[in-house]
């Protein structure tokens, strides 16, 4: 019987402070945000009453630790500089809001080289990374493993490693798993965790690991799919999240869900289970 640190991402809709009622609400004990609307680029200031309130209900919420997530459009990898300018810009202001609201991990998706080619794509993200790091932010940015679809980059461990290493701050930056990427990448999370996690401990060092997507699956073993399942009702299965979940190294992390909601499950629903499975291991 393990108990872990278990949450969803939600909704900021009204006001990024009902996202910690929202997460209160689904039985969260930790929970990611976009803190503004991730299909655009246009957002607004948070004001000091939104980031007051906000801290005070995350303290007196008890829920820990919070983590934000990058919005969609911005591409950190791209040849073109005017859209790799627009996601530096949104990474700098990301990272700004993030120390404003007192969230430590960022997490961002490693973006597209568009036929460029992985290591001019990573040289990009690099450069984007130290332009950001230099400004002394409290936050620490995660790196997110992708599922592999074309021109995307850090799909394999050694990737975000290599870029990782070559931050002028290493130190402030990390790495969120996410097992349904992972799964479709390639890696096999529902049979060999363990050994998945070593290959990653390999690679960057299992202490970068801050926070783990848990996401099963709708595609395959390395079908490249990034589409979530429900946890237990995809490829991964329930015995694949008690596999993980078995890991000793899983435990004291944040385990976050970017399930759907339909009429199968809601987020309460997903949390039970990751639950009730924790306590089988
Ligand atoms: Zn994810
Ligand atoms: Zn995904």
């Amino acid at each position: 019987m393990v108990k872990v640190c278990a949450g969803v991402h939600v909704s900021i809709s009204g006001s990024i402070a009902l996202a910690v009622d929202r997460a209160v609400d689904a039985g969260c004990d930790t929970f990611q945000i976009f803190t503004r609307n991730p299909r655009g680029w246009a957002f607004s200031e948070i004001t000091e009453e939104t980031r007051a309130s906000f801290i005070i209900k995350v303290r007196s919420s008890g829920l820990s630790p919070i983590v934000a997530h990058m919005p969609y459009l911005p591409n950190l990898a791209s040849p073109s500089q005017e859209m790799y300018q627009k996601s530096l810009m949104a990474l700098e202001a990301e990272v700004d809001r993030c120390d404003r609201l007192g969230i430590p991990y960022l997490v961002t998706h490693l973006g597209s080289h568009m036929s460029s080619g992985e290591e001019n794509g990573r040289r990009r993200i690099v450069g984007a990374l130290d332009v950001v790091l230099a400004k002394g932010n409290r936050c620490m940015i995660l790196l997110e493993n992708t599922a592999g679809q074309k021109n995307s980059l850090g799909t394999r461990f050694e990737d975000i490693c290599a870029i990782i290493e070559k931050t002028s701050l290493p130190e402030k930056v990390g790495v969120c798993l996410d097992t349904c990427h992972a799964f479709a990448a390639g890696y096999d999370v529902r049979l060999n965790f363990r050994s998945v996690l070593d290959e990653l401990d390999q690679a960057i060092g299992v202490e970068k690991l801050k926070v783990i997507h848990m996401n099963d699956s709708v595609g395959d073993l390395g079908s490249h799919l990034d589409r979530h399942e429900h946890i237990g009702l995809g490829k991964i299965g329930e015995s694949g999240f008690i596999n993980i979940l078995s890991d000793s190294r899983v435990w004291g992390l944040p385990l976050i869900m970017e399930t759907p909601v339909d009429q199968r499950r809601d987020d309460r629903g997903n949390i039970k289970k990751l639950k009730d499975l924790a306590a089988l291991v």
